[in-house]
């Protein structure tokens, strides 16, 4: 009888230590940050949780100290004021900017990580804005081509002026970074918000879909709609993020168009794609904004393994048939017109 009541009260103290154990892991560890110029929040359930928190975080704040373009001590500092010289960089740089230029090259150069002189000419990056002259901008554009971009045993090299950013991929490949440290600590539930970019890890604890709001172009604290989502990397390019109205009265917004070499001016307001790689969710939408809605619609219409939510200026919304059924349009945003791109 003694015996039998020890087994029933290490049986009982088990499943209470389980219980406790599953409800503290329906706690998660949660921080919030900055890095790559933006706020960050990180949100971890599950078994080890504080320390693959930390790992997340510390992998972030390491590529954001290789990727700056600002930091004397980055990879990108060092080779864009290297000249023609090739430069021995990190492996992990070797490997952004190696995906990056694949990427480029899928989009026919509407992404192009080589237009950040521009960039700078337009004062996006010091933020002393400015309609640069048209002849000023044809000269830069001379040293705007990816394909002149090459990387050989560990080192890359430049052409002489040219100058390159990886703003426009950074918080997608942070997002694959975080992911793949989830995955090898067998994280199944976290949501990875690197500011504009969301990846969206297993599922909520309660084992039901993440929803992850897209940002209302007027109020970017709001939601104009969300999607609902598992293991999906979720990233939003918006013209609202960062755009100065110039002396004439026109806005301009800090994504270029490589081929003209000034700020996109189509009828986009934002572009959100939901894909499974952070990369490609992030390049797709800075290059879908440059392509505009009908080039958007033909380059899904050729491409495949992603779909996207588009709102336009005038309020209609696109929504490719992949996601039509997971996105759902905020109580104050009903009436707008959505269309279905198949
Ligand atoms: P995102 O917010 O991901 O769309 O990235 C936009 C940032 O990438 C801008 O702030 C620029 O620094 C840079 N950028 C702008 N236009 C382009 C482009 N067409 N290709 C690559 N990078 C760009
Ligand atoms: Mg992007």
């Amino acid at each position: 009888m003694k015996k039998f009541l020890c087994i029933a009260l290490s049986a009982v103290l088990c499943i209470t230590a389980l219980c406790a154990c599953s409800l503290s892991d329906n706690k998660p560890a949660e921080v919030g940050f900055e890095a790559m110029d933006t706020f960050m929040s990180l949100k971890i359930y599950g078994q080890n949780r504080d320390s693959v928190l930390k790992n997340v975080q510390g992998s972030i704040v390491s590529l954001d100290k290789l990727l700056s373009t600002t930091d004397k001590n980055s990879d990108i500092y060092k080779l864009n004021n290297a000249g023609a010289v090739p430069v021995e960089v990190d492996k992990t740089t070797v490997d952004i900017v190696e995906r990056s230029l694949d990427l480029c090259d899928d989009v026919s150069g509407a992404l192009d990580i080589t237009v950040y002189p521009v960039v700078c000419e337009w004062g996006f990056i010091d933020k002393d804005y400015k309609i640069p002259d048209q002849n000023r901008i044809e000269q830069l554009l001379q040293f705007v081509d990816y394909s002149k971009v090459s990387v050989s045993d560990g080192k890359i090299s430049l052409l002489t002026n040219m100058q390159i950013d990886l703003g426009a991929v950074a918080k997608g490949y942070a997002a694959d970074r975080g992911i793949e440290i989830c995955r090898n600590e067998d994280i199944t539930s976290a949501l990875l918000n690197l500011g504009g970019t969301v990846a969206a890890i297993g599922a909520k604890p309660d084992g039901s879909d993440w929803k992850v709001g897209v940002a209302d172009p007027e109020n970017s604290a709001d939601y104009f709609g969300y999607l609902s989502c598992k293991d999906k990397v979720i990233a939003t390019s918006g013209g609202y993020e960062r755009y100065f109205i110039g002396s004439d009265g026109k806005t301009y917004i800090h994504i270029i168009d490589p081929k003209t070499g000034s700020p996109v001016d189509n009828n986009i307001n934002s572009v959100t794609i939901v894909s499974e790689v952070g990369i490609k969710s992030d390049a797709l939408s800075t290059a879908l904004f440059v392509m505009g809605v009908d080039g958007a619609e033909k380059y899904r219409r050729e491409n495949s393994g992603f779909d996207y939510v588009i709102l336009t200026k005038d309020n209609e919304v696109y929504v490719t048939s992949g996601i039509y059924d997971s996105f759902t349009l905020a109580d104050n945003f009903k009436n707008i017109k959505v269309n279905i791109v198949d």
